[in-house]
């Protein structure tokens, strides 16, 4: 089914968890009988390098043509800690060059250079992102990072002693490429600043709504050292923040040397990941009796956040026919449906006007006091939330016993 491992080349990627054909998370519908594309969801797990990666990902035309997405519509609180660690890191000057692969609308770059940074380029495949970035003045070049376009830049821009990618290296399905590219645009001794979504954080919370179709791989700090080992660059340092789940920062400087995997690395990730593909159908019937516990005496479920996390978890666990409806504030999403599982899209309100007695949170767990501060009416009249997104403190019982 997979040719080859995206990280190492191996053929030996098995699957691990089938979830079954489901639509895009970010394509809503008009009406609820659209028809829909839909595409296997199957997570594998490589057995040569420990990457756990989709097994048919998408061809990402299917969605990044019109990605319509800007990272600054979602809140980073972590982005003042990491421009502190990019000021600290020893020997890079202000005027030093600093580039970005992936980098949307230009909005960490910006950053960097309100401290004071002067030479910064970004790149970035989505128009929406690349006009949003030029708008905010951050020179940004549309394209997607591949050996050419790096030998491109690097004869124009000159290579970096910064390299920084954000909540990209989980979307690319060819990561040899992306690596020789990097090997391309790093001079040696530069430092590398790489984040991607924490997969083992997922493994472990269990979290089973971040496997969704654009995230093709999905790093634990292991993998994601190998990654960066195998381009030459040093892991000095790993810290985790909380960014729609928990995120993984790597720190490193480019060597120029590949570094050796440690075959051990291998045999650990291999045990998670057999552990989660374990826990996956007892999650999945727990989850089902606990809303049928919920639902006794005739009470209504309603779901709070309709997101890809949201949705990609709805319709893995066929939960669609036990949610009356969704509930989102994005004025956009709105009188649509959710794709998949078709749940019909309502303001707040709905929560109160229909008596609802159970809500479902699926927001980032630092919103949820949030949210919850906003729905007073809701809970006087005896309704009540928990949440479906790790780590919450809200999140019903069975979650720590499956
Ligand atoms: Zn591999």
């Amino acid at each position: 089914m997979k040719p080859r491992c995206d990280l190492c080349a191996d053929s030996r990627v098995t699957p691990l968890i089938e979830f079954g054909a489901h639509p895009i998370a970010h394509h809503f519908l008009t009406d609820p009988a659209q028809a829909e594309y839909t595409h296997p969801v199957t997570l594998g797990f490589c057995e040569a390098c420990g990457l756990t990666q989709l097994m048919d990902p998408i061809p990402p035309e299917k969605f990044y043509t019109d990605y319509n997405w800007l990272s600054s519509w979602k809140w980073n609180p972590h982005v003042p800690r990491l421009v502190e660690a990019i000021e600290q890191m020893p020997g890079l000057m202000k005027p030093s060059p600093v580039f970005e692969a992936g980098s949307n609308d230009g909005t960490f770059l910006a950053a960097l250079r309100e401290r004071g940074f002067t030479k910064l380029l970004g790149l970035e495949p989505a128009q929406d992102a690349v006009t949003a970035a030029r708008k905010l003045g951050v020179e940004t070049v549309r394209a997607y990072f591949t050996p050419a376009v790096a030998r491109e830049l690097a004869a124009s821009f000159g290579q970096c002693d910064l390299f920084i990618t954000r909540q990209v290296l989980e979307h690319v399905t060819n990561l040899p490429e992306f690596a020789e590219a990097m090997r391309v645009m790093l001079r040696p001794g530069a430092r590398v600043l790489a984040e991607v979504p924490d997969f083992g954080f997922n493994q472990t919370a269990p979290d089973y709504s971040a496997i969704w179709e654009e995230h093709v791989n999905h790093f634990t700090a292991e993998t994601l050292t190998r990654f960066l080992n195998d381009v030459g660059v040093e892991v000095t340092h790993v810290e985790t923040a909380m960014f729609s789940g928990q995120i993984l920062i790597a720190f490193g400087t480019y060597t120029g040397n590949r570094i050796a995997p440690k075959a051990a690395a291998v045999a650990e990730s291999r045990a998670k990941a057999l552990a989660y593909r374990d826990r996956w159908p007892k999650f999945r019937a727990a989850l089902h009796s606990y809303l049928d516990s919920e639902a006794k005496g005739g009470r209504k479920i309603a779901l709070y956040g309709a997101g890809c996390r949201s949705s990609c978890l709805i319709n893995y666990t066929g939960l669609s026919s036990r949610l009356a409806f969704a509930v989102d504030d994005q004025p956009e999403k709105q009188g649509r449906f959710m794709p998949g599982s078709r749940l019909a899209v309502r303001p707040s309100e709905a929560l109160v006007l229909e008596n609802v007695g159970l809500c479902l949170l699926a927001v980032n767990a630092e919103n949820e006091e949030k949210v919850i501060a906003r729905h007073a009416e809701f809970l006087r009249r005896g309704g009540r939330f928990a949440s479906i997104h790790p780590p919450s403190p809200r999140l019903p019982a069975f979650w720590k016993t499956v």
